[in-house]
């Protein structure tokens, strides 16, 4: 294979069948696992049989239950009756007839499970559930086995060309494996190879029932990131062990549900655990999948090539871009849409009772929802603005067929991704904007950068029709004092436009003043860089060391209340838990009364205070630059306003996107 993706391309044979290449789409809950209509199974048939054609060589779906007592929710269905897998046979055969293989992922929760009937080696509640789990008995312990068996039965009936047993992340196997969870004193519980006892059984049991042609991926837990449970050699052990026991691929799971280090988040390295992978790679002779924040071909190959890994398994990269691989082995890897690991319309989503998308491709989960016509009668287009909005509104445009044009007042695409690329952990943001802007050039839309479009210049285009996507502008403060020359904006403090100083007030704590508080307080970025940096900043190996603030930081607010409720479900924490580590003063409840030269005078918990400041950034929202649209009426033409311009209350770039999307397939 030519291009600099050879270790990627490569086919690999796993025993049952030859992968195509070494890209795995691992296992994501849709929020469709659950459901019982014959239109959701189609609807899943698409979403990976696009993937498939896109060009993974294995899917792996979300997860199911084996049994009532396994499931994540109580509204979850198990997979348990030859009536679902009649109707998983939709989805087989679609991805198989894309060319690609797949398999069925196995999870009983064990105490993770959101209900009333889950289970456990020993009735511990977790910390993450406020159920506790009922004690195995040894009679729950076969059935259970037996459970995986008649999944795995019930998936080769549908066509799947394996299981994926899922004993990573904390569920039922995890708590088997570890003593944290496992207090049994019978033949489950105690040394390692009792405790282990649970996985082997699983692994051999379905190996014997399903035969060697069928593909057994074991998902193994290479880091707990919780105290009390597997040692190094454990996990090596255990890994060797369902390697006998039958399974054809580790892929591997890095970190406990509960535990108090981010592991897929943005300010998550890339790549960050694969020292860990790789170690476990070379310590076992079957294929091991390589997971967690590899989110571009490089990343990949370079994990391939030095024989950390034999497979790389990406979830969310393939919500992103379903042609990842595709686009990777053409040559045109810079048109593929960065996953940034902001968890907005995916895990949010699925823990919104939503079912999965991608913020940066809205179309995923929704392939019949946005599905892009070839236009009748092609139009000159003008989109003004290439934001995130813009650009998508462009791509969609052009893509089906119609003659495009972007115009751009700054020297460079990306609007506000590229101010959040300054954020520790956001630099991917950057890499989406590229991306969009990767894919306009290849279709040939002109982007014209530095260029102010007035009423003039896109009457002289002779366009059809306008998009306005010019976004929003920082909100203007109304405190007395506020013209003062330490005030400044968040795009002055993110860019280093304006100095800041040591002691710093933000106005205004929504995502932005979050964001500009851990950008100022940090010393450096290296964390969300560099896998050893992150390592020693969240105690991946021993204790976490805490960071040394830069600055003095108070993060303010006019509305009483905890901080970050806007902030995402399962991102929050981490920025939270960042601004205490560097210890960001939050205050809640505050009246701004004036700036003066004795600094921010306010009110707060009925007693005036000043705060001593040398730099007081506004982050208090944005107003939409919506101007052009209204100017643009006397062009008689149809205007169409996306994004920030038409909205900026509570914006996210999730919104702008889906709205550009959506204009650019109806235009
Ligand atoms: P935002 O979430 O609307 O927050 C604006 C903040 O400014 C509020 O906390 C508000 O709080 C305060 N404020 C509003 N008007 C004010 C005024 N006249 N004077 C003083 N304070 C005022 O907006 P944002 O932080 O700019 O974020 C924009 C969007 O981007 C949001 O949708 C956000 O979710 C998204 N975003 C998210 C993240 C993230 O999740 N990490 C990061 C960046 C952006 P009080 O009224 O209580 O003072
Ligand atoms: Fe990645 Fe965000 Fe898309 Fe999820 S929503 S797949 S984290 S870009």
């Amino acid at each position: 294979m030519k291009g600099p993706f050879t270790a990627l391309a490569a086919p690999l044979d796993v025993g049952p069948m030859v992968l195509r290449n070494r890209i795995v789409m691992g296992s994501m809950h849709t929020g469709l696992e659950s459901a019982r209509d014959d239109a959701a199974h189609d609807r899943l048939a698409r979403f990976y049989a696009e993937r498939a054609k896109g060009g993974a060589a294995l899917i792996v779906t979300g997860g199911f239950g084996p049994n009532a007592a396994g499931r994540l929710a109580a509204e979850d269905l198990p997979f348990a009756t030859i009536e679902q897998a009649r109707q998983h046979a939709r989805i087989t055969r679609a991805v198989h007839d894309e060319g690609g293989a797949i398999a069925l992922q196995l999870v009983h929760a064990g105490r993770y499970g959101y209900h009333e009937d889950s289970v456990a080696p020993s009735p511990i509640r977790s910390p993450i559930n406020r159920a506790a789990p009922r004690e195995m008995t040894e009679a729950d312990i076969a059935d259970t086995i037996e459970d995986f068996v008649r999944g795995a039965r019930l998936a080769k009936e549908a066509g799947y060309d394996g299981v994926e047993i899922m004993g990573s992340e904390g569920y039922l196997i995890s708590q088997f494996l570890a003593p944290r969870t496992n207090k049994r004193t019978d033949a489950w519980g105690g040394p390692l190879e009792a405790r282990a006892r649970f996985p082997r059984a699983i692994v051999s049991a379905v190996r014997a029932a399903l035969g060697p042609g069928f593909l057994i991926v074991y998902r193994h837990s290479v880091l707990d990131l919780v105290e009390d449970a597997l040692s190094w050699d454990e996990t090596v052990w255990v890994a060797r062990e369902v390697a006998n026991a039958g399974a054809n691929i580790i892929n591997t799971g890095i970190g406990w549900h509960e535990a108090k280090i981010p592991t897929i988040a943005g300010v998550v390295p890339h790549g960050a655990f694969v020292g860990a992978i790789g170690k476990l790679k070379r310590a076992v002779s079957i294929p091991v999948a390589a997971s967690n924040r590899i989110n571009s071909p490089d990343v990949a190959e370079r994990i391939l090539a030095a024989g950390d890994a034999d497979l790389i398994s990406m979830a969310r990269p393939l919500l992103a871009d379903a042609a990842f691989a595709r686009k990777a082995f053409a040559g045109e890897q810079a048109e593929i849409n960065v996953c940034i690991a902001c968890n907005q319309a995916c895990l949010d989503h699925y823990f919104e009772n939503k079912v999965i998308s991608c913020l940066v491709n809205p179309r995923a989960g929704y392939e019949a929802e946005y599905e892009p016509a070839p236009v009748a009668r092609a139009k000159r287009i003008a989109v003004v603005g290439a934001g995130m909005a813009g650009m998508a509104a462009a791509i969609e445009a052009a893509r089906r067929g119609h003659h495009v044009e972007v115009f751009e007042r700054a020297p460079q695409a990306g609007g506000q991704m590229n101010l959040a690329a300054r954020v520790p952990g956001k630099a991917d943001y950057a890499a989406a904007a590229q991306a969009y802007l990767a894919q306009l050039r290849r279709l040939g839309v002109p982007v014209h950068l530095s260029t102010h479009a007035d009423p003039a210049l896109l009457a002289r285009g002779g366009f059809d029709e306008v998009v306005v996507a010019t976004g929003v502008r920082p909100r203007l403060l109304d405190i007395p004092g506020c013209d003062d020359e330490r005030v400044i904006s968040y795009e002055a403090a993110l860019t280093g436009a304006s100095s800041v100083g040591p002691r710093v007030a933000i106005i205004g704590a929504g995502g932005i003043g979050h964001d500009v508080a851990l950008t100022l307080a940090s010393q450096d970025h290296a964390a969300a860089t560099d896998a050893a940096a992150f390592a020693r900043r969240w105690g991946v190996a021993g204790p976490a060391q805490m960071p040394s603030p830069a600055r003095q930081v108070t993060l303010m607010k006019r509305q009483s209340g905890p901080f970050g409720r806007t902030l995402g479900k399962t991102t929050g924490w981490i920025l939270r838990q960042e601004l205490r580590d560097l210890r960001v003063a939050q205050l809640a409840g505050v009246t701004y009364l004036k700036i003066d030269a004795s600094g921010l005078h306010i009110e707060h918990d009925g007693a005036r205070r000043i705060i001593e400041v040398d730099t007081i950034v506004s982050c208090a929202g944005q107003e939409p630059e919506n101007e052009l649209a209204v100017e643009l009426a006397a062009l008689a033409k149809p205007v169409y306003l996306i994004g920030g311009a038409r909205h900026a209350a509570e914006l996210d770039a999730k919104r702008a996107v889906d709205e550009g999307v959506r204009l650019g397939l109806r235009i």
